[in-house]
């Protein structure tokens, strides 16, 4: 069953410096358990599609179908509520709160869920085990390397076990070894059924994943599956 579908999705913005068309008619079918990579120039309309299928923004025009529900038909709090069930985001930037630490960072999604204190300590803690980061609960953002940090941010994005993991270039401030182990966390998530689409301009990050769409000027220019590399293979003592 496909867990996004759009239909002829469009973005337009109008500036006073005249109109940009961000996306030009996007029609896509994601399969729940797939792993996508979204490629292409920059402008090309890859994060705008991101925060169209995250619920972060509304189309111009065009449908919109997530886990069945239409999304245009939704009001604000419905569709926050669908976005928290149904989605976890990773982002370039590790958007951590700085303050506080690790499984406070992760619990974060399950207070605007409305969960007990107890409740969600154990989901954090669980998250964070499930990134290989458990005994790192109590460091603050700042103790930890940057591999770390966006492990945290993951751990946070799927504290709510959503059915979609959305990540906009999460390897982009990372080096290349780093770059491998998320990739091969990534790959694991999926294996055990997180849908996962995933926007870069790096095509060696790109062969990561099953299928390859390829955005320009807000338009799909290609769609194929692929074999993707194994990360483990890349870097057998980071899958251990
Ligand atoms: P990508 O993520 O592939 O680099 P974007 O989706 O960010 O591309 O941008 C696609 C196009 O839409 C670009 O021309 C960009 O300048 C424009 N755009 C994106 N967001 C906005 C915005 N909030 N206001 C105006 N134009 C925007
Ligand atoms: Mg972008």
């Amino acid at each position: 069953m496909a867990l996004i579908e759009t239909r002829d999705l469009r973005r337009v913005y109008d500036l006073d410096a005249g109109r940009v068309v961000a996306l030009d008619g996007v029609s896509l079918a994601i399969d729940q358990g797939d792993f996508v990579a979204v490629m292409g120039p920059s402008g090309s309309g890859k994060s705008t599609f991101m925060n169209l299928i995250g619920c972060l923004d509304r189309p111009s025009s065009g449908e919109y179908r997530l886990a069945g529900a239409a999304v245009e038909s939704l009001d604000a709090d419905g569709l926050a509520r669908l976005r928290n069930r149904e989605i976890g985001f990773v982002f370039q930037q590790f958007n951590l709160l700085p303050r506080v630490d690790a499984l406070s960072n992760v619990e974060l999604p399950m207070v605007y869920a409305g969960f007990d204190r107890k409740t969600r300590r154990e989901q954090a803690l669980r998250s964070l085990s499930r990134v290989g980061l458990a005994e790192r609960a109590h460091h603050r953002p700042m103790q930890l390397s940057g591999g770390q940090q966006q492990r945290v941010a993951i751990a946070r994005a799927l504290v709510n076990s959503p059915s979609l993991l959305l990540a906009d270039e999460p390897t982009g401030a990372l080096d290349s070894h780093t770059a491998n182990e998320i990739l091969s966390l990534f790959q694991e998530l999926n294996r055990e059924g997180v849908t996962i689409v995933l926007v870069t301009h790096d095509a060696e990050v790109g062969r990561h994943a099953h299928r390859l769409v390829r955005f320009r000027d807000g338009r799909v220019i290609e769609d194929r599956r692929q074999t993707p590399v194994d990360a483990r293979d890349l870097a057998p003592e980071a899958a251990e």
